[in-house]
């Protein structure tokens, strides 16, 4: 695609404010998720200091719940200037937001560099905009809202209905095998050792990456997403003396997602061991 030095510094812009509001929406939506007990995502920690609406209503301080102010909730200035700390209570400001914010800025002009028209580039920005959400949610309160994977699986049909990614047809399977398959490595694991290996947010976000990716993809996506899985297990059991019984496995999905898709529309990124499997 036609890019100049311009259209870059104006999309880092863009991914910046983009990535601020991701991290009002990463913030907010686990304590504003309906508490049904027949959900099994129902295990959030719900903050009822921040009970509200996601869409209107200004940030506050985790800490001391001061309303932060226009002039620090400028994306990575803010952080800067105030040196990591509220201007209230002095207590430390996630890393995060900043992490949030520069990952989603430098995600988007990656993505203007590899895409090939505005439809695309549109279409892979909200596919990443999601993922990062995901991911961080997944981190911070191990679970994916359906707000989310639901939303991101329709637009994936939708981003398909004209061929976009892969036909509507493999898009369709891509969803009932995505959810299917996880389904049934949840149910075998839970008769076998009668434990929960994951949650249902997990089998709803392969799905998602089914609709925009096609059937096809499911195998590799699991694949790289159980290494990376089964890796940081091992890890973490190795590293940390306490033995940690879970963790979430939505940011292995996602990461293995996103890189399934930038190798379907770049193939100076395309990973040949992955087809030498499948
Ligand atoms: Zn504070």
């Amino acid at each position: 695609m036609n890019y100049d030095f311009l259209s870059f510094y104006t999309i880092f812009i863009f991914g910046l404010i983009i990535g601020s509001f991701l991290n009002v929406v990463i913030f907010r939506l686990p304590n504003n998720m309906n508490i049904d007990s027949n959900n099994s995502e129902s295990k959030t920690n719900v903050d009822s200091d921040f009970v509200g609406t996601i869409w209107w209503g200004r940030s506050k301080c985790p800490h001391c719940k001061a309303v932060i102010s226009i002039k620090h909730n400028i994306p990575i200035l803010s952080y800067i200037f105030l040196k990591g700390k509220c201007s209230d209570c002095q207590n430390e400001i996630s890393i995060q937001y900043l992490i949030v914010e520069l990952l989603t800025a430098i995600c988007f002009c990656f993505l203007l560099y590899i895409s090939t028209n505005v439809t695309q580039l549109a279409f892979i920005a909200i596919f990443s905009a999601f993922l990062i959400s995901l991911t961080m949610i997944d981190i911070n309160k191990m679970i994916l809202p359906d707000q989310l994977t639901l939303t991101l699986l329709w637009i994936g049909l939708l981003a398909n209905t004209d061929g976009l990614f892969i036909d509507l047809e493999h898009a369709v399977m891509g969803a009932v095998l995505g959810y299917c398959i996880l389904w049934s490595v949840f149910w075998l694991f839970k008769l076998l050792t009668g434990k929960n290996g994951m949650g249902y947010g997990d089998f709803k976000l392969l799905a998602a990456l089914g609709a925009w990716l096609g059937w096809q993809s499911i195998p590799s996506i699991l694949l790289v997403a159980s290494i990376m899985g089964i890796t940081y297990g091992i890890f973490m059991k190795v590293k940390t003396s306490l033995i940690k019984n879970e963790f979430a496995f939505g940011p292995f999905l996602a990461i293995a997602g996103w890189v399934t898709m930038i190798t379907k529309i770049n193939d100076t990124f395309y990973f040949p061991h992955l087809s030498l499997i499948f």
